[in-house]
């Protein structure tokens, strides 16, 4: 009786505190609250958080050292796979923290650290201006930012991360610090690229680009074309101009009522591209693979906020499980390992496999960058399937491991931080020296190991507590 008045006084001292609410293990809505947009992630904290402010992210951090637990923020949960068992730790929701600001004339914007990146797109694009978002209209802002961030304009404007101007982090002892080249360089470098370890950001402020329009879209070819076709894309992409980022990809849909009728439960061969640039130049420079015949083509000029439909991303939460690493190249010998595995003739529960051309931005380091300032690799890999069932989550696993050792002999040495679902440590995601430089960051900003992140960073002075 004693403990269970304690735990209750607790929770009501947190509630009393901050302007947003709390959820403790057995409170009604505690289910719902600490549920990721990965519904096959099953998190256990022992109180959920849904701070409003700030301010309430600094009470939460305070109250939660003060109770000797530890710390995990979370946006969406799309990046919920990979995070260490949250038993006994509070998570730290910023979801409702969506506030957002754009500058059209300093072509800046600042957002919350719950923002998705519709929140951004939309009304930046209001302004003729682009960000550098995912595939996703609904990956968060910032889990998304803190691991790189690699999305259409890549190859022209490289990692989202290297594009942040400022970002407003609540460090471990609860301080909230605005951190910029200027101030707090080291938690500003750790952030842009590292992930989430030294603090729970509250704010992230960004460069925006001038770009209104972009000649992008889809090749779909029936997936017995595979091989032709991802031959074709590679080879295609050794002569681009760094204004077309494009991705080759195997893709199966599943029979689902949401998925529009002419793909619904179809498996495709597909090239997806953007062009930076005006439909006569943008056509002539996709014409080699609009010439193999497309069953379906659906390039068109379209506004920058709408990007996010090309790679036709779920948006509702599925349960799912994803694998990827970078590759310092793609010979066709890679093609025709990826092929073998998961083209037509393969039995495979990977419902989409990709390949991104990488090079431009991303090969050259960014002036002032972070802790991923370029990427030595031509290509990113990334596998996933969706997972409904445990059985159904061991196949994805097993699929994309074998995908991964076949690729092996083209490995870059790391993978790529945001396309590492699994439960890897940081070292395995970032180059050795920016690792070893997040170590000792994190041992001066979090000795304790007070923040939980996606891919954790040991500092060489903490101890390993899983
Ligand atoms: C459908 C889909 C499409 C995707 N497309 C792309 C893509 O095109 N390019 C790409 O690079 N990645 C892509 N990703 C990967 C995505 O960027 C990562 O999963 C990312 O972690 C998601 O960020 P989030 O904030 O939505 O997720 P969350 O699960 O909320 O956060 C992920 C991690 O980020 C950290 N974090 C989040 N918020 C904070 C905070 N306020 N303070 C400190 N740390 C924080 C934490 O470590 C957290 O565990 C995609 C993922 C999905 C599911």
């Amino acid at each position: 009786m004693n403990a269970i008045n304690a735990i209750t006084r607790t929770a009501e001292a947190l509630r009393a505190s901050l302007a947003g609410d709390v959820f403790m293990q057995g409170d009604p809505g505690y289910d719902e609250a600490r549920r990721a947009w990965n519904l096959a992630t099953d998190q256990r904290p022992a109180v959920v958080v849904f701070a409003q402010s700030a301010a309430d992210v600094s009470q939460a951090v305070r109250f939660a050292r003060s109770q000797g637990m530890r710390i995990a923020p979370q946006g969406t949960g799309h990046g919920s796979e990979p995070l260490e068992p949250l038993e006994g730790a509070m998570l730290l929701k910023t979801s409702r923290m969506r506030r957002v600001e754009i500058d059209a004339a300093t072509r800046k914007a600042r957002a919350e650290a719950g923002a998705v990146w519709q929140d951004v797109t939309v009304p930046a694009g209001g302004h003729g201006l682009a960000t550098l978002a995912g595939t996703s209209p609904n990956v968060g802002v910032t889990g998304y930012t803190l691991g790189g961030g690699l999305g259409w304009l890549a190859r022209r404007y490289g990692l989202a991360a290297n594009s942040l101007t400022a970002a407003e982090i609540v460090t471990p002892d609860g301080g909230l610090v605005r951190t910029d080249a200027g101030h707090e360089p080291d938690l500003f470098w750790a952030v842009r690229g590292g992930g989430g370890s030294v603090g729970v950001v509250t704010a992230l402020e960004m460069v925006l680009y001038p770009v209104r329009e972009l000649y992008a879209g889809a090749l779909f070819f029936p997936i017995q074309r595979a091989a032709q076709v991802l031959h074709t894309w590679r080879e295609w992409t050794g002569a681009v101009p760094d204004e077309i980022t494009s991705l080759g990809r195997i893709l199966r849909l599943p029979p689902l009522p949401g998925i529009p009728e002419r793909l619904r439960g179809r498996a495709f061969a597909l090239v997806e591209a953007v062009y930076i640039g005006d439909v006569l130049s943008g056509a002539e420079l996709i014409r080699p693979l609009r010439e193999l015949g497309p069953d379906i083509d659906t390039f068109a000029m379209i506004p920058a906020p709408a990007l996010q439909q090309v790679n036709m991303d779920p948006e509702e939460p599925v349960p799912n499980q994803g694998d990827g690493e970078f590759l310092a190249d793609a010979p066709a010998a890679a093609i025709d390992a990826l092929v073998a595995l998961t083209g037509p003739d393969a039995d495979t529960s990977l419902a989409s496999v990709e390949l991104r051309h990488l090079g431009g931005a991303l090969a050259r380091t960014a002036r002032g960058g972070g802790a991923q300032p370029k990427i030595d690799a031509k290509y990113v890999m990334f596998a996933g399937g969706f997972t409904p069932t445990p059985e159904l989550g061991d196949a994805v696993r097993e699929h994309s491991r074998a995908l991964k050792d076949a690729l092996a002999r083209w490995h870059a040495g790391y993978d790529y931080y945001n396309f590492e679902e699994t439960a890897a440590e940081a070292h395995v995601v970032l180059p050795p020296a920016s690792y070893r430089r997040l170590q000792e960051i994190k041992a001066a900003y979090d000795p304790d190991q007070t923040i939980i992140s996606a891919h954790p960073v040991w500092s060489a002075r903490s101890h390993r507590r899983w």
